[in-house]
């Protein structure tokens, strides 16, 4: 599985045509005591073919990025600006009706947990003929069956479950099912939230690979959102790291990987544990600050072991320091020449 994601991440994404264009997402919670914010603006392309990972813990705002992008939120939640553009389109002025006809053709989500997505009192077959007969229309018994023995065959699920009941699934299966639904329609866009979550390591590593799989066959652009960073190491291009609403890094898989800029993903990189080398787990120290009342500068002062008197009043851009690798911190600075400083460890 790791050499397939190796064989892509050397590419330069920017020059790909962009499939979706998201620029300064804004997404509220209300709540009596004040607005939470959820997404605090947030921008990036996901690029034709490109898996692009949003990772970050939880409560950080990836899901609730994937539910804005469906226009999924739920009162008390709600967009409350920005701009999202699918193939050149823009999304946000669509009525709900117009929305739907995109939802599963255009854009697909793969949720998280099959067990609470897929309707306990349906057969899987029907479940997904329900959403082709909801876009296309009724088809003939015969050729709709084939048409899902072949989704079956795509992500790996054997015919015999044609005419089972969720509950007769293991959870592998049941993920399998919610990626055949998501795929029926050939979308140009998916995306896996948390696709992976509440399965054993092994099942964990299957659906992986179906999605790898999936992916490659159909040439659909990806996102994937998680928080396992080392099951994003193997499977995604890019990886946007969120922290409390906001992406603080984005960059390459292997440059995130290879030297993590961000103290944010930093830590998010050294807390993946490792066999060989047996260290303690890096914790963030710090509190996190009251998502209703961000502090004025940058979003990760409070936690952040290098905080310095600008980060504490001025808000760091989101700037590309190295190719491929967009960072949102003080910490470096950029000389005429281009050469990036990180002026903590030349103080
Ligand atoms: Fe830390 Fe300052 Fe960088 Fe924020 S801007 S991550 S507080 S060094």
């Amino acid at each position: 599985m790791s050499s397939q994601a190796n064989e892509t991440t050397q590419k330069d994404w920017s020059k790909a045509k962009s499939v979706l264009k998201v620029r300064d997402l804004r997404i509220h919670y209300d709540t009596p005591k004040g607005a939470v914010i959820a997404v605090a603006g947030i921008s990036f392309n996901l690029y034709e073919g490109e898996t692009l990972g949003l990772v970050g813990e939880s409560g950080c705002g990836k899901s609730t990025t994937a539910y804005g992008i469906l226009q999924l939120i739920q009162p008390p939640g709600h967009i409350v600006g920005g701009e999202i553009q699918l193939d050149d389109r823009n999304l946000m002025g669509l009525s709900e009706r117009e929305f739907r006809r995109l939802r599963w053709t255009k854009l697909a989500l793969i949720p998280q947990g099959a067990m609470n997505s897929l309707n306990p009192t349906m057969k899987v077959h029907q479940q997904i003929a329900d959403v082709i007969t909801t876009h296309e229309g009724r088809q003939p018994k015969e050729k709709m069956r084939k048409r899902i023995l072949e989704l079956f065959k795509t992500v790996g699920l054997p015919a015999r479950i044609y005419d089972m009941y969720p509950h007769e699934l293991s959870g592998g299966m049941k993920q399998r099912v919610c990626i055949a639904m998501g795929i029926a329609l050939n979308p140009s866009v998916v995306i896996a939230d948390e696709s992976t979550s509440a399965l054993d390591v092994v099942v964990q590593r299957v659906v992986a690979q179906t999605l790898l799989k999936v992916k490659e066959m159909l040439g659909v652009a990806m996102i994937m959102i998680g928080h396992d960073m080392g099951l994003m190491a193997q499977m995604v291009d890019r990886i946007a790291v969120m922290y409390a609403g906001k992406i603080v890094e984005i960059a390459s898989v292997q440059s995130l990987f290879k030297e993590p800029m961000h103290p944010y993903s930093q830590v998010l990189i050294e807390s993946i544990p490792s066999l060989k080398e047996k260290k303690p787990l890096k914790i963030t120290e710090g509190i996190t600050h009251d998502p209703r009342n961000p502090p004025p500068g940058c979003i990760f002062q409070l936690r952040c072991p290098f905080v310095m008197e600008k980060c504490k009043t001025q808000e760091p851009p989101l700037r590309e320091l190295k190719p491929r690798q967009e960072v949102a911190c003080h910490l470096y600075e950029v000389s005429e020449t281009g050469e990036v400083k990180n002026v903590a460890a030349s103080a």
